[in-house]
């Protein structure tokens, strides 16, 4: 593995400051560092923050090739989380439909299983496709769902520029090299009009602050980490107007709650063993639990 320097991926410049240091043992990699909703395993690059435009993000990291490679190959164990999920985005467009441009064609990038385009199809959406470059949770996705999922990284390329109304992209920029370059992308996809939703985690949220080092999104797979200021920043720096940042709820079974604790692992599997297919373990439980969900418009 060869390691390469970054500077701030968002904007560029302005100071850095060391966030939190590296913690990282190549021997305790395995097929779930890149798997989204895993163990948390809490490893992570070197950190640092943007004094100019507050986005956390890692010094140094492995080559594009290895990165690719370990997307490919990654892990999913996240179907039922991703339904949960997938729910609190829907929730978040049918409020947003009003203001948006018709419910014909949408994008979503970092796909999954594709939980979130069975949503669009019931919020009306006809024409959706989603892009996802691991292959399991493609291969786990729905039968009626598959034909719709594009098992590949996104590459604008290949979709004709106006031609969306609506691009997603939920627990995704933290994972990619460019987001910037990601986020102007889906502006040339869009029509005018069209909407670029996205969530991501608040690393400024108080699970995050309360949590410290120990915060499950500190970890490989995130080369970077936004705070409401720098998700602003990405979206006005790619064009968006009417652009909005604001926490998002989420509503997950206990279960689910109690994987993302920061438990000793051993206690952590017998827990999540007595919960997993228990009533209790089935409650839901909802709330702010420092994620934001942003949205901004194509001129
Ligand atoms: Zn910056």
């Amino acid at each position: 593995m060869r390691m390469q320097e970054r500077t701030c991926p968002l904007c560029r410049r302005g100071s850095v400051d060391v966030w939190l240091e590296q913690k990282f043992d190549p021997a305790r990699l395995d097929r779930f560092a890149f798997a989204s909703r895993k163990l948390p395993e809490l490893m992570r690059f070197p950190l640092a923050l943007c004094g100019s435009c507050d986005l956390v993000f890692a010094q140094r990291i492995p080559d594009s090739e290895w990165i690719s490679a370990g997307y490919r190959e990654a892990a999913f164990d996240a179907g039922i989380e991703s339904v949960f999920a997938a729910e609190a985005y829907a929730a978040e467009l049918s409020r947003l439909l009003p203001i948006s441009a018709p419910q014909r064609s949408a994008l979503d990038i970092g796909a999954g299983d594709g939980a979130f385009l069975a949503q669009l199809l019931k919020l009306g959406y006809s024409n959706v496709v989603g892009v996802e470059p691991s292959m399991e949770p493609v291969t786990r996705a729905a039968p009626e769902i598959q034909p719709l999922l594009r098992n590949e990284f996104f590459d604008p390329e290949k979709f004709p520029p106006e031609s969306f109304d609506l691009v997603t992209c939920f627990q995704t920029l933290e994972h990619v090299e460019a987001p910037l370059d990601l986020c102007r992308s889906a502006y040339r996809l869009l029509r005018p009009g069209g909407l670029l939703l996205v969530a991501d985690h608040d690393f400024r949220a108080w699970p995050a602050r309360l949590l410290g080092e120990r915060s499950p999104i500190y970890d490989l797979e995130h080369l970077q980490l936004f705070s409401r200021r720098s998700l602003t920043y990405l979206y006005a720096t790619a064009g968006f107007g009417d652009v909005v940042v604001r926490p998002l709820r989420n509503t997950y079974p206990l279960s689910y709650w109690a994987k993302l604790m920061p438990l000793p692992v051993r206690f952590k599997r017998v827990l999540l063993n007595r919960l997993t297919g228990s009533h209790i373990g089935q409650w839901r439980l909802s709330g702010r639990m420092g994620n934001l969900i942003a949205f901004g418009t194509r001129k």
